[in-house]
């Protein structure tokens, strides 16, 4: 078996440790004789990992009791939309601050609900950078200011937490989520779909400050209701139970290589080390993210010469790195370096690129 660096932006790379064990406890959970994935979400054995993967997420994130913290299908675009269902009234104003493909969608799904307004977005400069605090229109009766913490396909992310006041800040942390520290009281709800830094895709972690479910938010079926869910455990019906187990093996995975403090040193030097050999290519690779707005989690570059790309990508797979081909929408090349992408992957990433260069340049 030869496993190869995948750097896809999700589904995303998994710790092999967290494969391995999964793996070994496949077909027999822990003695039990049948596999975690085909025992009732009700039975003793479920209810334990699950109680299990929500105390060691709350200890990975430092999250207090006075959140409340869900384990859901649907996906983060599902989050899109129950949130204004939940926490905004009908047709109440929601200011959306837009860096990125993915505060579009936020919008997009948030649209028929509220009055979705645009405070500030990026998107007239490519989104290259973080409309500056200052020039945000922000509204005092807002229901909630929506920001997207990282911007998985144009490579943007906050480096520090908006003050926006008293309205609650929520925020989408698909594609960053315990990668450093988190000052969870600053924001109102945090969401984040599994598949690039918790675990496999079919997950949706929903961490919600409990007295925003105070709110009346606008007439929805008990399944989009978050205080049913809460109420309920996050098994108001049948959850991905396999999606919420190996998202535990995940966290746990997390805490013993030392927390998010250890991911945030490990993060720091990846993407040094990747942006460093995009900067000192002498413009043979670029990437176009104002410096104190690139992300540490998702690298997108361009090779000067199109033309390339096709060599590039072949030639990567080849030295076994793969998932380096762009999002669609922006072209070019993209490396996600999540938690679970080791520092000898961005090394070996980093080889192959002065390599290329150095045969092609
Ligand atoms: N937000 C961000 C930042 C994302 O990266 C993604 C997925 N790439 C989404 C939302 C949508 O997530 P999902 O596919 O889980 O609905």
């Amino acid at each position: 078996m030869s496993r190869v660096f995948n750097f896809s932006a999700g589904p995303a790379t998994l710790p092999e440790a967290v494969l391995e064990q999964a793996r070994d406890e496949l077909l027999d959970w822990r003695g039990v004789g049948a596999s975690i994935v085909e025992l009732s979400h009700r039975g003793p054995e479920f209810m334990a990992v699950a109680a299990e993967a929500e105390a060691d997420l709350r200890r990975l994130l430092s999250v207090t009791d006075d959140y409340a913290v869900l384990f859901l299908a649907g996906g983060a675009t599902t989050a899109q939309a129950l949130i204004p269902l939940n926490i905004a009234s009908p047709g109440q104003r929601v200011d959306f601050v837009v860096t990125g493909h993915w505060g579009k969608t936020s919008i997009k799904q948030a649209r028929p609900y509220v009055d979705a307004h645009i405070a500030a977005t990026g998107e007239a400069g490519g989104f290259r950078d973080i409309p500056p605090r200052a020039s945000w229109q922000l509204s005092p009766d807002a229901a909630y200011v929506h920001i997207t913490a990282n911007e998985t396909i144009h490579g943007v992310e906050f480096r520090d937490v908006p003050d926006v006041g008293a309205v609650p800040l929520v925020a989408d942390f698909s594609s960053s989520i315990a990668s450093e520290p988190l000052d969870v009281s600053k924001f109102g709800v945090i969401y984040a779909g599994a598949q690039k830094n918790l675990g496999p895709v079919g997950v949706t972690v929903v961490i919600l400050r409990r007295d925003l479910l105070e709110r009346a938010g606008q007439p929805r079926a008990d399944i989009f209701d978050y205080r049913s869910h809460v109420k309920g455990e996050s098994m108001l019906n049948t959850p991905p139970t396999w999606n919420w187990y190996l998202a535990g093996l995940v966290f746990k995975w997390m805490l013993a290589e030392g927390g998010v403090e250890e991911f945030a040193r490990r993060n720091v030097r990846k993407s040094t080390l990747l942006y460093d050999a995009i900067d000192g290519s002498g413009g043979f690779y670029r990437n176009e993210v104002a410096v104190p707005a690139r992300s540490r989690m998702n690298v997108p570059f361009f090779l000067a010469d199109p033309a390339l790309d096709k060599a590039f990508l072949a030639e990567s797979v080849e030295a076994g790195l793969i998932g380096l081909k762009g999002h669609r929408a922006l072209g070019g090349m993209r490396a996600s370096i999540y938690n679970a992408m080791p520092e000898k992957g961005v090394h070996a990433l980093v080889d192959f690129m002065g390599d290329f260069r150095k045969r092609h340049g």
